[in-house]
C-alpha cells in the first residue's frame, strides 16, 4: 500500500508537487495520466527516493519514506535522517521501469537481470541464474536470455527491464512511459506483461497514455495538472464522464 500526503516537491523556484494527496491499494493498480510538465515523473520519483521531498509524508507499506520517524516519550515525534543503508533497503522494496530501458548493454539478458540481486542481496551464482531464467521466462525470454540489448527490440529490452526490476521481489512497481518510445507493434507485448503483472496482484502506478491499459487494467486513474491530482476515480467513468474541464480537454488531446 503507497500513502502520500501533502507532498511538495520544488526545484528551486519552481513548485512542481503542491500537495499531493493520493492512496494505492495492496495489489491495486494506480495509472497516472497528465500534461508534460504536470508532475508525473517526478511523483514517482518522490515515491522511489530519487527526489527528496520538501513536504508532506509518503508511505509504503507503512514505512516512512526517506526518513525515520522516532516517537519521544513524551509523544514528539522528531525525524531523523536515513542512514545510505536503510536508504538501499526502502529502495530495494520498490521496482522501477523507465520509458528508456537503460540496460548494461554489456552483459547479456540474463546478467543485467541477476546483477542486483547478486550484488545487493548477495545472492549466490547458481540461485540468481534460476532466479533469472524463470524471470526471464515470466516476461516470454526463455530464447533470449544471452542475447546482449543491441541484438534485442526495443520490446524485448522493455521485458528485460521488468524482469530486472522484479528480481528484486520488491512490493511495488512503479512504471514511467514504459511504452512510449516503443515502435507501435512492440507496445502491446510490454503490456501484456505489465497485465499478467497486475493479475498476479503486483502493486502498481503507471505514468502511461495508453488509455486501453488504464481502462482494462486499472484500479483507479489520476489526472494531474499543475503539481496537483485535479481528478480522480475508477477509470471507466473518468474516461467516459470526466467531471473537470481541463481532464476533458487533455483527453480529447490523447484519444
Ligand atoms: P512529461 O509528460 O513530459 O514526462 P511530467 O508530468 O513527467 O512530464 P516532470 O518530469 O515531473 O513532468 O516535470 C515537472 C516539472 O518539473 C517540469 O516543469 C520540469 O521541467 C521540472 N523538472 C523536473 N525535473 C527537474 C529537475 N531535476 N530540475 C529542475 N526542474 C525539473
Ligand atoms: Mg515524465
Amino acid at each position: 500500500k503507497v500513502e502520500i500526503t501533502g507532498l511538495h516537491k520544488f526545484f528551486g523556484e519552481l513548485h512542481v508537487l503542491k500537495g499531493i494527496d493520493l492512496t494505492v491499494q495492496p495489489g491495486s493498480v494506480t495509472v497516472l495520466i497528465g500534461p508534460s510538465g504536470s508532475g508525473k515523473s517526478t511523483l514517482l520519483r518522490c515515491i522511489n527516493e530519487l527526489e527528496i521531498i520538501d513536504a508532506g509524508r509518503v508511505q509504503v507499506d507503512g514505512e516512512l519514506i526517506g526518513m525515520r520517524e522516532e516517537v519521544k516519550a513524551d509523544g514528539r515525534v522528531v525525524l531523523h535522517a536515513l542512514t545510505d543503508r536503510q536508504r538501499a533497503a526502502q529502495r530495494a522494496k520498490i521496482g522501477m521501469v523507465f520509458q528508456r530501458f537503460n540496460l548494461f548493454p554489456h552483459m547479456t539478458a540474463l546478467q543485467n537481470v541477476i546483477e542486483a540481486p547478486v550484488q545487493v542481496k548477495d545472492m549466490g551464482k547458481a540461485e540468481a541464474k534460476r532466479l533469472g531464467l524463470e524471470l526471464l521466462e515470466r516476461v516470454g525470454l526463455a530464447d533470449r536470455v544471452d542475447h546482449y540489448p543491441s541484438q534485442l527490440s526495443g520490446g524485448q529490452q522493455q521485458r528485460v527491464a521488468i524482469a530486472r526490476a522484479l528480481a528484486m521481489d520488491p512490493e511495488l512497481m512503479l512504471f514511467d512511459e514504459p511504452t512510449s518510445a516503443l515502435d507501435p507493434e512492440l507496445v502491446g507485448e510490454v503490456l501484456q506483461v505489465m497485465k499478467d503483472l497486475a493479475a498476479d496482484g503486483m502493486t502498481m502506478v503507471v505514468v502511461t497514455h495508453e488509455m486501453g491499459f488504464a481502462r482494462e487494467v486499472g484500479d483507479q486513474l489520476i489526472f494531474m495538472d499543475g503539481g496537483l491530482v485535479c481528478e480522480s476515480g475508477d477509470p471507466v467513468s473518468v474516461l467516459d464522464n470526466p467531471q473537470q474541464e481541463r481532464t476533458r480537454t487533455f483527453l480529447a488531446s490523447v484519444l
